[in-house]
């Protein structure tokens, strides 16, 4: 057979592997595993979007191929929401496209806007696939070290200027994925002032706006002073309304951009299900009652799991907005070895930071996505089984 392309080989190696075949190896044995490591929603889709999926899909004029930027009525609802939601105006028509989800979006931009050796600044840790993409592309991402001392945003000063005055692309996401960090409209100013000076085009990531914590509103990225003159956002329904699966997101802001994305998909995919782009309308212009259930469900998880990391000695601020926790190592340990201490000793997964980047040796991840019940029960199998930690 042929080999793969040197993208391909080139792709760094998937870290999380052995830790699967861990897992897979104790529930062969039978091992109870309470797994933290999912970034999943685990509650169902609400009702009422479900309902409007199964009128849709029994219309045939939803059976034949959609349009590739998404139905017009789709766009208006996303355009709608977001003024609504942050006050932010964007054009149905020109500055929203659809997506099967986000994360295809946030793959293909990289292929609409690299060429070969040219820069993403990439936050690392982060989501990989900013820096997959780029990668795939032809690209060289650039890392922008996220650092507890920070905050967990990146120092746009220190990106050195012959590499920012090269980059193309900026990636952000917040609330963060996996730090749990959320940015402040005054973040968001001075990354358009940073990508104006340089002239990059930012891409901001922000699945989790509204899975925020104690009522507190989080910034679109659009907020911000002359945003759309610089930069899109990626957004979906999947953490808002539970929708994983169902592959349905947007990219809003400036135009020429989203025709770029829009002309890139329309040669490569022929868009998302209409059935779909209707339970989205229904989701977003629907009852939001199950965005406040939603959060109230994290929110109860979250102190689950403050206090079970208080109590084993981790001093720690909780996320105020994302599905994560990201902890600290206990001293003598790395991200892999006490992810595998705490599988062997508790029966519990946690994911090891460094498959976030190299930025993220030294923490691991917990996500609120199983059950205060279960969550309890795993803090005191780590209690009782690892001890008190130090660092
Ligand atoms: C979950 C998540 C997404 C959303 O992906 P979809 O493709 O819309 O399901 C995007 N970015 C980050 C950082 C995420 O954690």
């Amino acid at each position: 057979m042929k080999k793969e392309s040197l993208a391909m080989q080139n792709l760094p190696p998937y870290l999380f592997a052995r830790i699967e075949k861990r897992i897979a190896d104790a529930k062969a044995k039978g091992i109870d595993i309470i797994n933290l490591g999912i970034g999943d929603p685990d509650q169902p889709t609400p009702p009422h979007i479900i309902k409007r999926m199964a009128e849709a899909i029994t219309d045939p004029a939803n059976h034949q191929y959609p349009s590739s930027v998404g139905l017009l009525e789709f766009r208006k609802t996303v355009a709608q929401w977001y003024q609504t939601r942050f006050g932010v105006e964007v054009d149905p028509d020109s500055e929203v496209v659809s997506l099967l989800g986000s994360k295809e979006g946030i793959a293909h931009i990289s292929f609409a806007y690299l060429d070969k050796g040219d820069i993403s600044l990439v936050p690392d840790p982060g989501y990989p696939v900013y820096g997959v993409g780029t990668l795939l592309a032809g690209g060289v991402p650039h890392i922008m070290p996220l650092k507890v001392e920070n905050a967990y945003l990146p120092v746009l000063e220190d990106i050195p200027s012959d590499v920012a005055g090269k980059a193309k692309l900026m990636f952000l996401c917040y609330p963060n994925n996996p730090t749990g960090a959320v940015a402040d409209l005054r973040f968001f100013n001075k990354v358009v002032e940073f990508a104006k000076s340089y002239d990059i085009l930012v891409c901001h990531d922000g699945p989790y706006s509204e899975v925020a914590f104690d009522g507190l509103k989080v910034p679109s990225f659009l907020e911000a002073q002359g945003a759309k003159d610089v930069g899109i956002e990626f957004h979906s329904l999947s953490k808002t309304y539970n929708m994983t699966g169902w592959r349905l997101g947007w990219a809003v802001g400036n135009p020429e951009v989203i025709e770029v994305l829009g002309r890139f998909k329309s040669n490569v995919d022929s868009g998302v299900f209409q059935a779909i782009q209707f339970a989205g309308i229904e989701a977003l212009q629907g009852p939001q009652d199950c965005v406040r259930d939603m959060q109230l469900i994290y929110e109860q998880r979250r102190d689950v799991v403050q206090a079970g990391l208080e109590k084993m000695g981790w001093q720690i601020t909780p996320p105020r907005g994302s599905l994560y926790f990201w902890v600290p190592v206990p001293k003598g340990h790395s991200s892999e070895s006490f992810a595998e201490l705490v599988l062997e000793k508790a029966g519990v997964i946690i994911t090891p930071g460094n498959g976030y980047g190299e930025n993220g040796e030294g923490y691991f991840r917990i996500a609120l996505t199983v059950s205060s019940d279960r969550m309890k029960e795993a803090f005191e199998r780590m209690a009782h089984n690892i001890g008190k930690v130090e660092f």
